[in-house]
């Protein structure tokens, strides 16, 4: 099938919904824009799950669609969330399943939804035809041409992070889990099982979650390069603005956040308002570093980023806290470099030579490869950014070619756009793009 359209936006999840939301809020017509994604619109990755142990991991001031009506969504979850453990000292942390509900009928509740036109499948490849119109490809044989595309493809799934030796079959289907982001592994877990988890971020604190609320009674191992978990939520509010120094290298930089934090705990209100503090100027500064700088800070400041930007729900960190003090938890420092799997048991060999059995391994390790962002670097559509984790962009969120001009009619938002802009994973920052993005689109015509 061959299709026309103006405007195409290629992903489903909070980026694309919250995108078609301010494009109809600009007076983008519904109808001259498609959006192709594989699932419902607004869930994805990230709220597209079914356990009820996986919450958002901010209060529900934080996950922002309309930046001149912040609290939208705490209004709405107070009328429309049932969940009687929401409520903590630090906020209420709903459901992420909830939150997705939220958005889903956020974005079909927009005037004009209906007429927007959904390819339910996923884009395999983009190409320049002629006069600037682009051709997409889908995977299940699609072709459209669009004026504009919009690329919104999101977090790409983990993927095992070392070799898998297993032979076909329903037991290392079960028992080997790759994506553990839906929850729908979970419930097939028996009481007593011996769970490995590969990784020690909010994926695996997602896990023990949920392994404690079904009343888990075997022992949890997780395999990371440290036996550290992210802090848990504490109140927070920003209450004054860091005097940032001129010029900053990231040595400067790491110096300047090491002297202005607090020595009190990272779980304390006081550590975690200055950190809040300073985080709304480390995109700017990101931005002025050089790709090679930029490396080096991710290099030094990466895992320790990782742990303490994402904080983990009070209730997250409660359940492992009492799985712990069961003695239940325990870490074994190091990467996994081979999981084998046979019909009777399940081996995990580490790098440091410690082989652990178990009788399920979870992939915790975070977001994988994006397949078709890869392509348009292989396709000399993109460049790479300077991580070489997704392809550049500019600030305007334009793709960048590898001759470093912009394309003016390819853009790309949310995590992917980390290794151009700095922090933009969470929803709020998405949404400030997606603002942004509508509005310059709406100039265009
Ligand atoms: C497990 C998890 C939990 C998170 N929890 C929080 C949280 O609590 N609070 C918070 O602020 N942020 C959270 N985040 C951060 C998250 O980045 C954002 O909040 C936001 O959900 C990202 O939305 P997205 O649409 O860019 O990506 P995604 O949610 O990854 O959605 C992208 C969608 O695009 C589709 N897609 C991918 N490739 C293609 C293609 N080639 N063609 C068509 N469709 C494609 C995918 O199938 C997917 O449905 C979480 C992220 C993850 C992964």
């Amino acid at each position: 099938m061959h299709d026309k359209s103006k405007l195409v936006i290629i992903g489903d999840g909070f980026a694309a919904a919250v995108t078609a939301i301010h494009l109809l809020r600009k007076g983008i017509a519904a109808d001259s824009f498609t959006i192709i994604g594989p699932g419902p619109l607004g869930k994805g990755h990230a709220y597209g799950c079914e356990s009820p142990s996986f919450r958002l991991n901010v209060r529900e001031d934080l996950p922002i669609v309309f930046s001149d009506d912040p609290l939208h969504f705490a209004r709405w979850a107070k009328t429309n969330i049932d969940d009687s453990e929401a409520k903590t000292s630090a906020g209420n942390f709903y459901r992420r399943a909830d939150f997705g509900r939220y958005v889903s009928e956020l974005v079909a509740a927009e005037v004009g939804f209906d007429q927007i036109q959904r390819i339910p499948s996923k884009v395999s490849r983009l190409n320049q035809v002629h006069d600037g119109l682009w051709r997409l490809d889908t995977t299940d044989g699609h072709c459209i041409h669009s004026e504009r595309v919009i690329i919104a493809t999101g977090n790409s799934p983990p993927t095992w992070p070392c070799a898998i030796k297993a032979g076909p079959g329903e037991h290392a289907a079960s028992r080997l889990i790759e994506n553990p982001w839906t929850g729908q592994y979970l419930a097939a877990i028996g009481a007593e099982e011996h769970v490995v988890l590969l990784g020690g971020g909010l994926t695996a604190l997602d896990a023990i979650y949920a392994l404690a609320t079904q009343g888990h009674r075997g022992p949890i191992t997780i395999v990371g390069p440290r036996s550290v978990f992210p802090p848990t939520q504490a109140q927070w509010t920003r209450q004054k603005q860091p005097n940032w120094p001129e010029k900053l290298s990231p040595a400067k930089l790491l110096r300047f956040m090491r002297q202005y934090l607090p020595s009190a705990p990272t779980t304390s209100s006081e550590w975690q308002c200055a950190w809040e503090e300073l985080r709304p100027n480390l995109n700017t500064i990101w931005q002025q570093l050089t790709p090679h700088q930029r490396q080096i800070l991710f290099k030094r400041l990466g895992w320790a980023w990782s742990l303490y930007r994402f904080r983990a729900s009070p209730q997250t960190i409660k359940a492992y806290e009492q799985l712990r003090a069961n003695h239940q938890v325990q870490f074994a420092v190091g990467r996994a470099k081979q999981v084998e799997c046979s019909e009777g048991a399940i081996m995990v060999q580490l790098n440091n030579g410690q082989g652990i059995q178990a009788d399920r391994i979870v992939n915790c390790t975070g977001v994988g490869r994006d397949v078709f962002l890869d392509r348009l670097v292989a396709d000399s559509i993109a460049l790479p950014d300077p991580l070489g984790h997704a392809v550049g962009v500019n600030t305007k969120l334009n793709v960048i070619k590898p001759n470093l001009q912009a394309w003016n009619n390819l853009w790309m938002l949310g995590p992917a756009t980390m290794g151009s802009l700095g922090d933009v994973i969470a929803a709020s920052a998405i949404s400030k793009q997606a603002e942004e993005l509508a509005l310059q689109i709406a100039s265009l015509d």
